[in-house]
């Protein structure tokens, strides 16, 4: 099975686990849980009028486990290297990937290391959200200088996962769903 690796689990890495995992590929996300939504409340996420950064995350985080993905909480990833794929190494051990999304918020220390291209002092990417490096993938705060809000990281990590969903189908992937769908999803918590 397609596998893609995602190292960040705040709102644009488990973004980017939704959107794979939902759609069919397999995604893990490591995660140190050091995300600054913990220090956050939001008021300008469109379509939610005020929520807590914590309690945000916990309901992103039920609502990624509901589709199957393998969230490793506490996990810290040390190195990634490209080589036919990738390879992720935490302590645990090595994870191979085919796809790799960095979601490591402002921290670029892991771009670096793969050897993806800087623009100055931000990771070079398209609106893909693709690096210089095939099939890995930057998003949030690494490739902004400023402008950091959760709701354009969340937008980078659903551009980076239909990404790879549209390189995976060969054609351009949209992740459309109607209100019929809404009993399947989500364990039943759509529509009434
Ligand atoms: C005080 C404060 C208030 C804010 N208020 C708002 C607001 O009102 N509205 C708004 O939109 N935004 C707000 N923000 C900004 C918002 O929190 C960020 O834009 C958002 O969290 C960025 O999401 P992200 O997924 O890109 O990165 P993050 O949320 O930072 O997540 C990155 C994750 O990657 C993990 N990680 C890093 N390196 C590794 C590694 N090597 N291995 C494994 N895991 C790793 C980190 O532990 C972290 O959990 C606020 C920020 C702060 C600090």
């Amino acid at each position: 099975m397609t596998h893609v690796a995602i190292v960040g689990g705040g709102p644009a890495g488990l973004s980017a686990a939704l959107f794979v995992q939902k759609n069919g590929l397999d995604a893990t996300v490591f995660d140190t849980d050091g995300t600054w939504m913990h220090k956050a409340h939001l008021f300008n996420y469109p379509g939610i009028g005020s929520v807590d950064g914590s309690a945000y995350l916990e309901t992103l985080r039920a609502q990624v486990d509901s589709f199957g993905v393998d969230r490793k909480q506490g996990v810290e990833v040390t190195d990634v290297t490209a080589d036919d794929g990738f390879t992720v190494s935490t302590a645990d051990g090595d994870h191979e990937a085919d796809y790799l999304v960095l979601a490591t918020g402002a921290d670029r220390g892991l771009a670096e290391e793969l050897g993806c291209a800087f623009d100055g002092d931000v990771v070079e990417v398209g609106v893909e959200m693709e690096t210089s490096i095939a099939d890995a993938y930057a998003t949030g705060a690494m490739v902004r200088a400023q402008e950091w809000q959760a709701v354009i990281s969340a937008g980078d990590g659903a551009a980076a996962a239909l990404n790879i969903l549209s390189k995976e189908e060969g054609e351009h992937f949209h992740d459309f769903d109607v209100p019929a769908d809404a009993d399947a999803v989500f364990g039943g918590m759509g529509e009434e």
